[in-house]
């Protein structure tokens, strides 16, 4: 059983694909080919801004967005402790400050409360400027951006949506991509859009913004190729895996974006009595990055882990340690949060096998096991 099935997805849509492959091969216009801004232009209109930036990847992504804000040192930029590290990463990278804030245990995602608090005590120090928030819809997830957007007026932040993980997610008739000033996503392969290589896309309504990011990603390029305005980065999709995205954005609107909701739902259904399962707010929808259970303890994740493999079932911790727990960040300002509930789900959290193809036959097995591993009633 494959954790996430890429070489499925790949059979079924293996015609269009070689085709459009083939078809880069042929003009050999392998940097900025057509088939980047076509994709562009799909993409904005899929999520529903006026600019969609592509680049190298999803990190980049996130440096993009922060060099066109001028964030750096001096900044104080918030960050979830539960997350990939690039959410954090990128801003160390740029010489701004991470300031990590805990995350709600039913959804995984930035707590507002905590946020607040890490604000407020930032602010009340005295050395950085509270100036953004990278708020991450964690395993596909939106966060809770009716409450974000207030803290961010209120304290005229800026939100950076990393959404590397939760392109297709939804929540009041918006699509992730839309919901910060600026927004990301990642095409790393595993991701719920994924290409066949590094990828990543930047999105915003702001012209002005959109027009530095185009110069950021292309050494900070001015009229022209050889026209150089500002030190930028060289971060450019290549035109094969736009070529991809293509394909893959077709089966995801059709039905691959359906088929994971309809196999995550399955998963709740039959294992909500055994184990925590995530929990879809009222009017949110999901992209299914992950499905992402939470043991009763450690002792009963590990095993339960060690129990799958034993049966040939893959299984992921994403992720055993929070940001301030990182080596990487060792001795950082901890602005008085305690990351309770990050460091809990750390230590209790699994990610099952999932995709739009997982077959009906994996999915049972996956089930059974944890019912029985986790003494349920048949
Ligand atoms: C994957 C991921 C990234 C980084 O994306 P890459 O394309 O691998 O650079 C950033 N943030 C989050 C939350 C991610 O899951």
């Amino acid at each position: 059983m494959q954790f996430r099935d890429l070489k499925k997805q790949y059979q079924v849509l293996k015609k269009p694909m070689d085709e459009a492959i083939s078809k880069v091969l042929e003009a050999s216009n392998y940097i900025s080919g057509t088939q980047v801004a076509e994709l562009e232009e799909k993409l904005a209109a899929y999520v529903g801004v006026k600019h969609c930036i592509t680049c190298g990847n999803g990190t980049d992504a996130l440096t993009l967005a922060l060099m066109t804000w001028g964030i750096g040192e001096g900044d104080a930029v918030f960050v979830p402790d539960f997350t990939f590290f690039s959410s954090a990463e990128t801003v160390a990278y740029e010489g701004a400050t991470p300031v990590f804030v805990d995350v709600l245990e039913d959804t995984f995602n930035m707590d507002p409360d905590s946020l607040e608090r890490a604000v407020k005590a930032v602010l009340a120090e005295g050395k950085l400027t509270p100036k953004v928030m990278v708020v991450v819809d964690l395993f596909g997830l939106p966060a809770d951006y009716d409450r974000l957007q207030k803290i961010a007026d209120q304290y005229g932040m800026y939100i950076l949506e990393d959404g590397a993980q939760g392109f297709g997610g939804a929540c009041k008739g918006r699509r992730v991509g839309s919901f910060g000033d600026i927004s990301t996503t990642s095409f790393f392969p595993a991701k719920p859009l994924g290409c066949y290589g590094d990828g990543g896309a930047v999105f915003t309504d702001n012209d002005e913004w959109a027009a530095l990011l185009k110069s950021y990603r292309i050494h900070g390029k001015g009229t022209g190729k050889y026209d150089n305005v500002r030190i930028g980065m060289n971060s450019r999709l290549d035109t094969i895996q736009a070529a991809i995205l293509q394909v893959k954005l077709q089966a995801f609107e059709e039905y691959e974006l359906e088929d994971v909701n309809r196999v995550a739902a399955v998963y709740t259904e039959q294992l909500k009595d055994c184990v925590k399962v995530p929990e879809i707010p009222e009017g949110y929808l999901s992209g299914w990055a992950q499905y992402s259970i939470l043991l009763k303890d450690k002792e009963a994740r590990d095993s339960l882990q060690a129990y799958l493999k034993e049966q040939d079932v893959p299984s992921m911790i994403y992720y055993p340690k929070g940001m301030h727990q990182q080596t990487a960040f060792a001795g950082c300002e901890l602005y008085g949060e305690t990351f309770k509930v990050s460091e809990d789900i750390c230590g209790r959290v699994l990610a099952l096998p999932l995709s739009p193809y997982l077959t009906e036959e994996d999915q049972q097995k996956v089930i059974r096991l944890i019912r029985e591993k986790t003494g349920a009633k048949a």
